[in-house]
């Protein structure tokens, strides 16, 4: 038996602070994606006077909040998304990581020695990463990108071959979770689904393998009833308009991806209850 040991409490600052540069470059990989332009290269500027912004004045959630939202330049209003794009991700890394180093065999020799727990957190660092892109994206455009989703499906099918999983376990899993999706495609015949929604069913399904994968659809379609209902309610939009499934995906690939054990846990149960 392994002792426990505390991962010591000035590790989850850093991890927000990291969380927040990562969240920075995610708003920067969602502009660019939109202008088609290259997010590896090229420092960010105003949209409106086009002066690029000192490193001091780009930095993640203190900028936006000392500028007052604003440019240092022009004074344009700088959107919302920014900061709260930084600090959603600083606390998602805070919970995955903290979630991650919950787990009983956990001390600080494994830290190092234990590269599955390592690979564990890169991969679900990565994955919350992209399912942030895909909620803006998709509720800002209506958009779920291929270039998002399929180079992320590759990635994290090769993440799962070095954690141990097997090629057919991997495959399987793409296949259910893309096949809900396909499914509804090819009765509405395209009216329903987009092609995009099949390849993050696809990514869903090798992320979180079929069952959790299903778990999160399903929670996925109950938070995008209650939020029509709620926009139906304050007439906001009619009943024709566009509901961003990506974003609702996305939002419960990341809860499911965190406490899928405990929410099926809570439903069985109910189950044995009644
Ligand atoms: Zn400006």
């Amino acid at each position: 038996m392994f002792k426990c040991f505390q991962v010591p409490m000035f590790i989850y600052p850093l991890v927000f602070i990291l969380g927040t540069i990562i969240g920075s470059f995610l708003n920067v990989v969602i502009f660019r994606l939109r202008a088609k332009k290259s997010f590896l290269k090229g420092r960010s500027y105003c949209l409106k006077c086009k002066k690029q912004i000192a490193w001091h004045d780009n930095i993640p959630i203190l900028s936006f909040l000392i500028l007052r939202g604003r440019c240092r330049n022009c004074k344009t209003k700088i959107s919302f998304q920014y900061p709260l794009v930084e600090l959603s991700t600083g606390i998602l890394f805070v919970i995955i990581f903290f979630h991650n180093y919950q787990l009983p065999f956990t001390n600080y020799y494994l830290l190092i020695i234990d590269y599955r727990l390592l690979i564990t957190i890169f991969r679900n660092l990565f994955f919350v990463s992209i399912l942030i892109i895909i909620f803006v994206y998709d509720l800002k455009y209506y958009l779920i990108l291929d270039k998002i989703t399929i180079p992320a499906i590759i990635i994290v099918s090769a993440f799962n071959l070095l954690l141990g999983f097997s090629l057919a376990n991997i495959l399987i899993s793409a296949i259910i979770g893309g096949s809900f999706f396909l499914i509804q495609f090819l009765i509405s015949k395209g009216r329903w689904i987009g092609g995009g929604d099949i390849r993050l069913g696809i990514l869903m399904g090798v992320m979180l393998g079929w069952e959790m994968a299903l778990l999160a659809i399903m929670i996925a379609y109950v938070i995008g009833a209650l939020f029509s209902v709620i926009l139906l309610i304050f007439k906001k939009k009619g009943l024709k308009s566009q509901i961003p499934l990506g974003t609702f995906l996305s939002m419960a690939a990341v809860i499911v991806m965190i406490y899928g054990n405990e929410i099926l846990e809570w439903y069985l149960e109910i189950l044995t209850v009644y």
